[in-house]
C-alpha cells in the first residue's frame, strides 16, 4: 500500500513542480540541516494552495519556506513537505501602492520601488529575506520594520483566502500574527511615499555598505541569532567573551557577535547546542534572556523560552 507521502508526492506531481533529493542545508543560508522528502515550487496561488490542502488531507506535516534565511532545520530527514515560495514572486504597482506575492525578494522589491521614485522600503534593500519571511517575522534594520510599510497582508488559512489590515497583523519585535500560525502569508500591499529615484538608490546602497562593514555578510549564517527587550544581545555576547567562540564548524563571528556562523560542515546540532550555549553563559553572567530569533524546526524543543534551559534557575 502507498503511504500518505507517497500519494502526496502522485497528487502533487501532476500539478505543481517538485524535487525529491533537496535538503534544507541547500534551502538555507546557514546551509545546514536533513534532506527534505517532498519540495514545492508553486507558480500561482491555486497550486499554493493546492499544496496545502493535499499535505492536510493525507496528514502529511507541511513547511512553508521563503528564502531560508532565518530558519534552522534539523539534521534529520524531513518526511513532509516543504513549499517554498520563490516562483510566487509577482509585483505590482498602482501609483504610490505595491501589491507583491510572498515569494518576491525584498531586495528586488526596494530596487523595484527605488526606480519608480517610491520611497519606505529602502531597509529591505539590505535583508536576504522574502516578502512572506519579512512580514511574518516583522524583519528590519537601520530603525525601520516591515510594519511601517505593510498595509494589508493576504493570507490562506486552511484553504480560505483572506487579508486583513497591516494594524490587525500584530506586529511587534520580529514577531507578528502569522509567525507559529497556521496562516500562510501570500501576498503583501505596501504603502511608499514619493521621492527621487536617484536619492532612494543612494540610500539603499549607503544601507547596505554600513551592513557590510559590520557584518559577516559573505558568511553561511542567519543574520542575528538573538534579541532582547533592551536591544542588548550582541553586546552582551560579546561581553560574555564569546566571540569567535566555536562547537564543531559552528561559531560565533568575530565581526558581529549576534550572529553566528557556519564556516565550513557545521551540522544543524552543532549550530543548536551553540545557539543554546550563547544562550545559557548570558543568562548565567547577566541574568538577561536571549531569545531566539531564528525560527528552527526538527528539534526537540523548539521553542525561544530560556526559562526551560537547564542552566536557567
Ligand atoms: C546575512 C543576513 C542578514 C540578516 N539581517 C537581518 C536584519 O537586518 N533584520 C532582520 O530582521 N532580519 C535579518 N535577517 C534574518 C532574515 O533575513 C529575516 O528574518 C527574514 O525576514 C526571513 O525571511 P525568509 O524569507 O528568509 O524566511 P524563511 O527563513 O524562509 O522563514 C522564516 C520563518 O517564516 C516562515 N515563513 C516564511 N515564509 C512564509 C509565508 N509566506 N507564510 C507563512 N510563514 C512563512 C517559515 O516557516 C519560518 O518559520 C538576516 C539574515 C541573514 C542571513
Amino acid at each position: 500500500m502507498m503511504s500518505n507521502l507517497q500519494q502526496l508526492q502522485e497528487r502533487l506531481a501532476k500539478r505543481v513542480c517538485i524535487c525529491l533529493n533537496k535538503s534544507f542545508a541547500q534551502l538555507t543560508t546557514i546551509g545546514c540541516g536533513g534532506e527534505i522528502a517532498i519540495v514545492a515550487y508553486p507558480t500561482t496561488i491555486r497550486q499554493f494552495r493546492l499544496c496545502l490542502r493535499w499535505a492536510k488531507r493525507l496528514s502529511v506535516p507541511h513547511l512553508v519556506l521563503g528564502r531560508g534565511s532565518n530558519l534552522l532545520a534539523s539534521d534529520d530527514k524531513f518526511l513532509g513537505l516543504v513549499i517554498c515560495t520563490t516562483r510566487l514572486s509577482k509585483v505590482r504597482r498602482f501609483a504610490t501602492t505595491v501589491w507583491c506575492q510572498c515569494g518576491a525578494s525584498t531586495a528586488r522589491i526596494a530596487k523595484y520601488c527605488a526606480a519608480r521614485g517610491l520611497t519606505g522600503a529602502e531597509f529591505w534593500y539590505c535583508l536576504p529575506a522574502s516578502v512572506g519571511g519579512a512580514v511574518v517575522m516583522n524583519a528590519g534594520c537601520f530603525g525601520a520594520d516591515t510594519s511601517s510599510i505593510v498595509s494589508r497582508v493576504y493570507y490562506l488559512e486552511g484553504t480560505r483566502l483572506c487579508s486583513i489590515s497591516g494594524r490587525q497583523c500584530r506586529f511587534g519585535k520580529r514577531t507578528s500574527l502569522f509567525k507559529q500560525s497556521d496562516k500562510v502569508v501570500v501576498a503583501a500591499k505596501l504603502r511608499l511615499g514619493r521621492g527621487n529615484s536617484k536619492a532612494i538608490r543612494a540610500r539603499c546602497k549607503a544601507m547596505m555598505a554600513k551592513k557590510r562593514l559590520t557584518q559577516p555578510l559573505g558568511q553561511k549564517t542567519f543574520g542575528s541569532a538573538f534579541f532582547n527587550d533592551s536591544g542588548t544581545a550582541s553586546r552582551l555576547i560579546d561581553q560574555a567573551g564569546l566571540k569567535n567562540f566555536r562547537i564543531g564548524d559552528a561559531k560565533v563571528s568575530n565581526l558581529h557577535a549576534g550572529f553566528v556562523i557556519n564556516i565550513d560542515k557545521a551540522t544543524s546540532f552543532d549550530i543548536y547546542l551553540l545557539l543554546r550555549h550563547v544562550q545559557s553563559q548570558v543568562y548565567l553572567r547577566f541574568g538577561e534572556i536571549l531569545s531566539l530569533e531564528v525560527q528552527t524546526t526538527g528539534f526537540f524543543e523548539e521553542t525561544n523560552d530560556l526559562g526551560r534551559l537547564p542552566h536557567s534557575h
